[in-house]
């Protein structure tokens, strides 16, 4: 708990208004968008709201001089239980530092505060045609703190990498409130320790970003879509696999399995033909429609040698549009389906993705539950989804012993517990089996020296 004297201080720093106690508002900021329960001791004590770096500064130096637990908070769009309040303290909520204080258009570069959104930054850098390519599908309302601290992908992750690969530096304060600047404009830079990779995907338990640059590349011209049909999932992963090889690169490549699509036909009314067994849709991008053109011609070729069943290139915004929604609509057609879905992230290399797949499908048969598998085919990253009944206890049991299996299938084909969503509370159980004894030493000794009370977003990772 802490104490009124205590309180009074954080509310001297950013304002009443800013310092939230009340029941209702801590109860606000005690979830994010995971399965972690609702449950009171997952409150935070007071909510504090700063807008400034020097506010976050002051924040931390009084959490650290009186021990408070400390946990940031974007948008909560989390899917790990990140921002969860584990142990009381503060919801440290980034949502008032909203500017983009910097577009330098000839280094290519944007500056902005943690709590912009994506999209907020994808449109003002796209208004100079400047991209910023990372592109989670929560872009509407996530942060770019949030991003930094998952180190967050998207579906355009199989050509332009994903939000650390444009991160040059960062403004981050310590558990301490000591303010430090990491990276800078320097394209290269080898001066001493590579300190903002550090802080990238540390899920704010090393420090508080309070701002980023950002590396913007030109924007691409002409974009078009394509959405193929397979008699297998194995075709479409072939194919996926194929194009890369072959250096035809698409800029997004994502596959749905049988079970995904006919959560969509039954959401959207529509039919596929029932041979389909897989959909693959790609984002293709170039220079001008003579380019993509001819980007078309080779992907149907690998398509057709891997026995594609249906292809179809958008001719219009609309169609591409309605090509898309498939894909746009699949998160909640699959939930429809059952009361509850435990959506999982896990990360493969791309040649094992249908062996991955094949896994989950007898994962799915051992313990009775339908799990619809879909991802960004391009990328290895898989989300499986548990369709279940979390009420019924047995069935939830059943559930978890799932998850538990799928962790266990990504592990054994060289793969990985997340490819962007993070460790958060969710999954610390398997984090011993994924990096090893000497793996998470090692990182708890980086955690230690850079925060040796452990006031920062304590609970999670391990
Ligand atoms: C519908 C939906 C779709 C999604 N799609 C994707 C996707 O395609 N790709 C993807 O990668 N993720 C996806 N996510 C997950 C989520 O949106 C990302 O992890 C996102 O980056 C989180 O941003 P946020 O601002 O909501 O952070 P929060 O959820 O508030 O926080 C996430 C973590 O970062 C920490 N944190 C937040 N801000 C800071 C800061 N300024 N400094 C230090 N630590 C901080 C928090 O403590 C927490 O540990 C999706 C989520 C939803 C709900």
């Amino acid at each position: 708990m802490i104490n009124a004297e205590v309180k009074k201080k954080f509310r001297a720093i950013v304002g009443d208004e800013y310092a939230l106690d009340s029941d209702l508002d801590r109860f606000g900021y005690s979830y994010d968008s995971s399965f972690v329960p609702l449950v009171p001791a997952n409150n935070p004590d007071m909510v504090v709201r700063p807008l400034t770096t020097e506010q976050v500064a002051a924040v931390m130096a009084i959490a650290d001089e009186h021990g408070i637990p400390v946990t940031p908070r974007g948008a909560a769009s989390g899917r790990t239980g990140g921002s969860v309040p584990l142990m009381g303290g503060i919801s440290l909520s980034l949502d008032r530092m909203t500017n983009i204080l910097e577009l330098d258009e000839k280094n290519m570069m944007v500056t902005a505060e943690a709590g912009v959104r994506t999209i907020d930054l994808y449109n003002h850098c796209a208004a100079k045609n400047l991209f910023f390519p990372p592109d989670p599908a929560s872009w509407k309302m996530s942060t770019i703190g949030g991003n930094v601290a998952e180190n967050a992908g998207g579906m355009r992750a199989v050509k332009y990498g994903v939000t650390g690969d444009y991160v040059m530096g960062l403004q981050v304060v310590l558990a301490d409130g000591t303010v430090v600047n990491t990276g800078g404009k320097a394209v290269k830079n080898v001066t001493g320790y590579d300190l903002t990779s550090l802080f990238v995907g540390s899920e704010g338990t090393l420090g508080i970003v309070t701002r980023a640059l950002f590396k913007l590349i030109p924007m691409p011209k002409t974009r078009g879509t394509i959405r193929l049909m397979f008699g297998s999932l194995d075709a479409g992963c072939e194919t996926v696999n194929r194009l890369l090889q072959e250096n035809i690169v698409p800029a997004a490549a994502e596959i749905m399995d049988k079970t995904s699509l006919d959560a969509v036909a039954r959401k959207r009314s529509a039919a596929f033909d029932p041979a389909v067994e897989s959909c693959v849709i790609l984002e293709t991008d170039g220079e001008d429609q003579a380019a993509l053109d001819a980007q078309a011609k080779r992907i149907a070729a690998v398509a057709r040698e891997c026995g594609v069943l249906e292809f179809q290139v958008a001719q219009s915004q609309a169609e591409s549009d309605e090509l898309w929604a498939i894909r746009r609509t699949m998160s909640s057609a699959v939930a429809a389906l059952a009361p509850n879905r435990i959506g999982e992230d896990i990360s493969v290399p791309r040649s094992a993705f249908p062996e991955v797949v094949k896994r989950i499908k007898a994962i799915s048969e051992k313990h009775g539950l339908t799990i619809a598998v879909f991802g960004h085919a391009g990328d290895g990253n898989l989300h499986p989804s548990i369709l279940c009944d979390l009420n019924n206890p047995e069935e939830a049991e059943r559930a978890h012993h799932a998850a538990d299996d799928i962790f266990a299938a990504a592990l054994a084909v060289g793969g990985t517990l997340s490819g962007e969503h993070g460790i958060g509370i969710t999954k610390k159980p398997y984090i011993y089996k994924a990096l090893g004894e000497a793996g998470v030493k090692l990182m708890q000794s980086v955690k230690q020296s850079l925060d040796p009370k452990g006031i920062l977003n304590p609970g999670k990772i391990w």
